[in-house]
């Protein structure tokens, strides 16, 4: 009973502090106090796009003795009926994917499951999601109405590898979807992993969310140069775990992520090897024009360039080809794609009826 009653107010009310507790004893309250913080991580910038899109940079406290505290980021992508939360899973990455900012940045350790559930609480304090909150003014889309929440949606698509930090992954997916806790369904909770294929199978007993795989090639040759780890696990073994994945069926299809890289991933041939690749699989395809960084070895492909491949993929029945770019302006803009945030917008609305048309959410 005392459990149910500190998670409701944990995870239901979004208290700060134990004392706001009413209906609990004193004497506990004091000792939870004495041992145990409700404190957020410390927003330390939000930038604000004007889509609508918000980004947080967080510090954490020191996880132990001789950590020195990290920062990560959030990003929050809103939509009129749904709001979703990319959240991070490490600080740093262990992986060198050639593609990826944070591949780059020195590996600092693993996010605790607080620390994980930290950023959704962050999140849905600064939203206005919790009973009494009020939405921010400043611009930011916040979705709204009957039943509607702020945070609907959560993905681990954020700094890290989540399938190496499966024990507090773990831990914090079921914080978030449980009844008591943050109550979001799993169907609602998408894990991205760059093919960890050992623990693939686990993700889908253990935690029975969905599953993002980043591909991003149709080869092992040019795989082994963009994503590092698939020459441990090359795509054949990678696309076997995928349909061995417990629960996958064309209700819950897994996502496939393919970042769209000028001149090294993007042609017609290769369009059409993706979609021989996934034949049978339960799929959908997500196109993620390359994002480009300082630096970056690589340049976004060209808008016809995506639209040719997307094309190839559409006829080929796949809902939901190109992710539209949110938050260009604030996470760094990929020129060319401003001016067609326009025609994108149509064809993800296209996209989306597409989707929901076979039942999907
Ligand atoms: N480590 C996991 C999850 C975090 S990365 C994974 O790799 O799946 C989330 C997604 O963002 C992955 O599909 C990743 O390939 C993609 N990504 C990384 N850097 C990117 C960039 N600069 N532009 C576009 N997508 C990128
Ligand atoms: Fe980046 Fe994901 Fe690769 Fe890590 S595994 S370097 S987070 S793309």
């Amino acid at each position: 009973m005392r459990v149910g009653q500190l998670w409701h107010w944990i995870y239901h009310r979004g208290v700060r502090d134990f004392g706001a507790m009413r209906n609990v004893a004193r004497p506990l309250l004091d000792q939870l106090g004495e041992r145990y913080t409700l404190a957020r991580p410390e927003i330390v910038a939000e930038q604000v796009s004007a889509d609508g899109t918000r980004k947080w940079l967080l510090r954490l406290p020191p996880a132990h003795p001789g950590d020195k505290g990290a920062e990560i980021e959030t990003v929050y992508i809103p939509e009129t009926d749904r709001g979703t939360l990319c959240v991070s899973s490490q600080v740093g990455c262990t992986l060198n994917c050639t593609f990826c900012h944070t591949g780059t940045q020195a590996w600092a350790r693993n996010l605790t499951a607080a620390e994980i559930v930290g950023q959704v609480l962050v999140a849905r304090d600064r939203l206005g999601d919790f009973p009494g909150g009020t939405a921010p003014t400043d611009g930011g889309l916040v979705p709204s109405g009957e039943g509607v929440r702020a945070v609907s949606n959560i993905v681990f698509m954020g700094m890290g590898e989540p399938l190496y930090n499966f024990d507090n992954v773990r831990e914090a997916i079921a914080v978030l979807t449980d009844g008591d806790g943050l109550s979001l369904s799993k169907r609602r909770v998408t894990v991205s992993t760059s093919g960890v294929v050992p623990e693939m199978a686990r993700l889908g007993a253990e935690c029975g969310t969905m599953l993002a795989v980043s591909l991003h090639a149709t080869n092992d040759a040019l795989r082994n140069k963009l994503v590092p780890l698939n020459k441990k696990y090359p795509i054949r073994e990678l696309l076997q775990a995928c349909r061995n994945y417990p629960g996958a069926s064309n209700a819950r299809r897994i996502t496939f992520e393919y970042v769209m890289l000028k001149g090294v991933n993007d042609s017609p041939a290769e369009a059409k090897a993706l979609v021989r690749l996934l034949a049978g699989l339960p799929a959908k395809i997500n196109l993620i024009p390359f994002n480009p960084w300082p630096g970056s070895p690589y340049e976004c492909s060209d808008w016809e360039a995506i639209e040719r491949f997307s094309d190839i993929v559409f006829a080929a029945g796949y809902a939901s080809p190109v992710r539209t770019p949110r938050g260009r302006d604030i996470l760094a803009a990929c020129g060319q794609l401003k001016s067609q945030t326009e025609r994108l917008r149509a064809r993800a609305r296209m996209m989306l009826e597409e989707t929901l048309a076979v039942g999907l959410d």
